[in-house]
């Protein structure tokens, strides 16, 4: 992708990835804006983010909620047309601050999470799309819910009165990602879900390609975590 090549400040790694992202979506025939880039600021802090936010980005995800819960509530009271993603895993008991803190949780791969998060979304009056994240690479260590059980979790959570907006998955390390972005996109498609999230800093392009409508970049913008 060429994008550490003379990119030395946020801000311009920010800008190639929105021009590989760009890129990407015309070479497949796509508009550039049916594709929202998801900045991913897991451990990087406010002065971090700072730049990111200066350049327009207002879509990002984090990982842990913890974190999150430290870092955005005063970024957010400058910037509040921000948009905040959970894209890790989420325990039932931070449910309450996991609906306070975000506008999509895209991490929901079960159902006592889904039950928990309809329950509280109710209780805070606060409807938080959701993303039923599946793990297409049937790995035991990572979380998502597994492609034949996906359908069922998909029918429960709408039976809860969640709003299924779209489809997360993180293929294997080690292999190709493109049979696991077709397999997301089949999954969304027989279950007539809108929304994509599929492709991080290493294989956004081809995730683009396959029909993503939201890829999850960090160290391309952010620089590699310590
Ligand atoms: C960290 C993370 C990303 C971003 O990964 P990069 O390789 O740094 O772009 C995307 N999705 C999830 C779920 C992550 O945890």
């Amino acid at each position: 992708m060429g994008t550490d090549a003379g990119a030395e400040t946020t801000a311009q790694r920010l800008a190639l990835v929105r021009e590989a992202i760009r890129a990407a979506a015309l070479r497949a025939g796509r508009d550039p804006a049916t594709v929202t880039l998801v900045a991913v600021s897991k451990t990087v802090g406010a002065e971090g983010i700072e730049p990111a936010l200066a350049a327009g980005q207002r879509v990002f995800g984090e990982n842990r909620v913890q974190e999150a819960k430290g870092k955005w509530p005063a970024l957010r009271e400058r910037y509040p047309d921000i948009a905040l993603h959970l894209i890790g895993p989420l325990q039932t008991n931070k449910a309450v601050d996991a609906v306070r803190l975000f506008d999509c949780i895209e991490s929901v791969d079960r159902e006592k999470l889904a039950r928990s998060l309809a329950a509280e979304m109710e209780k805070q009056g606060k409807r938080v799309p959701i993303h039923i994240q599946v793990n297409t690479g049937e790995e035991q260590q990572k979380g998502g819910v597994s492609p034949e059980a996906a359908d069922g979790l998909v029918a429960l959570s709408r039976e809860l009165g969640l709003e299924v907006a779209g489809l997360m998955c993180i293929p294997p390390a080690d292999e190709d990602p493109a049979p696991h972005f077709t397999l997301l996109a089949k999954i969304a498609r027989r279950n007539g879900i809108e929304a994509l999230s599929m492709g991080m800093s290493g294989d956004f392009e081809t995730a683009v390609a396959q029909g993503a409508t939201h890829v999850r970049v960090g160290t391309a913008i952010f620089g590699s975590r310590s």
